[in-house]
């Protein structure tokens, strides 16, 4: 068997454990198998292509040395809040790393096929589209010299139509002709960096973690064409398979607010934000701790709804030791998850994991929801939008269609957050107002550290 053929069906093992470890992520409780089966075939992967002949070796380790130290600082440093961000400047590094091995390619071989010149083209383009647009993304959210609101200018979809106009003239001329055109290709370059901002400016900030995902979507793709450039195969499969998940993450978080990828990318959504509940009847009843803990002591049911707050509260932990207390105390305990609480997708489901929430009391909207009617207390920590019954009724709410939680449905409410602010969609939320629902204002973890030591204490 020759040498080529054999680092071929090692990249055929790599690839299937690639699929094998992203199917294995679907479901919480083989997650963590899941991303070690992906690790593995990743070595397997790299160990490969590292014995190919003809490589500079110390570049390499140079590389391998920088990255992993970056990679441990960052997975100790970076808190679990930060985590879209994160996300966005990996895929940003993908894309940057996309467009200098076309860029490379090209240099050192002007005269390529025209396969090669198209795939080189749309590694640039992809490439710096993905990284300006990541790091754009990463500031948004990090709120880095600009706003994490939406800027919108007059005119503004017409000049990025413009502009990618532009990039496939150019792409066209320096196609005929790669050798002879340097500057086109330089242009290129600068261009698709320029859209890479200004496609992500207009959007809102907490509309960015849909981005993220969107823009790992375009640094698979462009891995992917990388990989027809450099004749990789795992790199091909690699990248099709993060532009494959990203786009169907995309798809199932858009489906989740009841918006359309148009929407979240052209409507600027977030640019207003009600401070007060304008036209909400009803008034706010705020609640001690030592009244809530009566109410919860005689309750048979309680289902916990975690939001964005809880991840800010970091009160996982407390949360489950408050559930431990409750069942010791005969009542059913429950967890109620939506697809779209907090800001990525399984966010609470990774939080109540690390917590060792057991997996079977974590329940989806969509199974919680016709319960909720019987439930004696919903306990919402941290959580606004998900459980704002606008979605439900207010076809002028911005929110209005987006499935939520019916946690107002529960014979009492209890909300904890620190003030009447609004969530991510910057919107008042009636439930606040409701007859059964009582406010415990305050940081999510002290109050509901407050409410275990009410156990303790009785
Ligand atoms: P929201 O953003 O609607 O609300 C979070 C609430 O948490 C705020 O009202 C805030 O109120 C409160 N809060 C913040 N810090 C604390 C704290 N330390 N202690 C207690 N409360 C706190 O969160 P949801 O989870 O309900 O909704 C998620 C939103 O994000 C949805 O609109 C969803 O569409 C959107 N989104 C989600 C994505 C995902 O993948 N999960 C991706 C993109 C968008 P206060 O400041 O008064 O404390």
């Amino acid at each position: 068997m020759n040498f080529a053929v054999i680092i071929n069906i090692t990249y055929i093992i790599a690839a299937i454990l690639f699929a094998l470890g992203l199917k294995m992520m679907s479901s919480p409780v083989s997650a963590r198998k899941g991303n070690m089966l992906s690790a593995v075939g990743m070595l397997i992967a790299i160990s490969a292509t590292l014995a190919t002949k003809g490589l500079t070796y110390q570049w390499i380790l140079t590389g391998v040395i920088v990255g992993s130290v970056a990679g441990i600082l960052a997975a100790y440093l970076v808190a679990m809040t930060s985590m879209p961000g994160m996300v966005g400047l990996l895929n940003g590094s993908g894309g940057l790393a996309s467009l200098l091995v076309g860029w490379a390619v090209y240099h050192f071989h002007p005269h390529s096929d025209t396969f090669t010149t198209i795939t080189i083209f749309l590694s640039i383009l992809i490439g710096g589209v993905t990284f300006t647009g990541s790091v754009v993304a990463w500031a948004k959210l990090e709120e880095v010299i600009i706003s994490g609101k939406p800027v919108l200018f007059k005119g503004q979809q017409i000049v990025n139509f413009v502009i990618l106009l532009a990039i496939f003239s150019c792409g066209i001329i320096y196609a005929m002709d790669p050798a002879a055109n340097y500057p086109v290709f330089i242009a290129t370059v600068v261009l698709s960096l320029i859209l890479g901002v200004l496609s992500v400016i207009p959007i809102g900030g907490a509309d960015m973690p849909v981005v993220i995902c969107l823009l790992n979507s375009y640094s698979g793709m462009a891995a992917c064409t990388t990989g027809f450039v450099i004749q990789n195969n795992i790199l091909i499969v690699a990248g099709s398979l993060v532009g494959a998940s990203g786009i169907i993450l995309t798809q199932i978080m858009c489906k989740a607010m009841n918006r359309s990828l148009a929407n979240v990318l052209f409507s600027g959504f977030g640019s207003v934000i009600q401070k007060e509940g304008k036209g909400i009847q009803g008034e706010i009843k705020p609640i001690t701790a030592e009244d809530a803990y009566l109410i919860l002591e005689a309750a048979n049911s309680v289902v916990f709804v975690p939001g964005y707050g809880m991840a800010v509260a970091q009160a996982q932990h407390v949360v489950r030791e408050l559930g431990e207390l409750l069942e010791k105390n005969g009542t059913e305990v429950k967890y109620a998850i939506h697809p779209v609480a907090g800001r990525m997708p399984g966010h609470m489901n990774v939080l109540l994991a690390e917590a060792n929430v057991p997996y079977d009391q974590l329940v989806e909207m969509d199974n919680i929801n016709p319960t909720m009617d019987t439930v004696d207390v919903a306990v919402i920590i941290g959580a606004n939008d998900v459980v704002n019954p606008a979605a439900r009724h207010d076809k002028s709410s911005p929110i209005y269609g987006m499935p939520i939680i019916d946690a107002d449905k529960a014979k009492t409410v209890f909300v904890l957050k620190r003030s009447m602010n609004p969530g991510f969609a910057g919107i008042q939320n009636e439930l606040f107002y409701y007859e059964n629902t009582r406010m415990l204002f305050g940081d999510a973890k002290q109050s509901i550290q407050g409410l275990v030591a009410e156990f303790k204490s009785s």
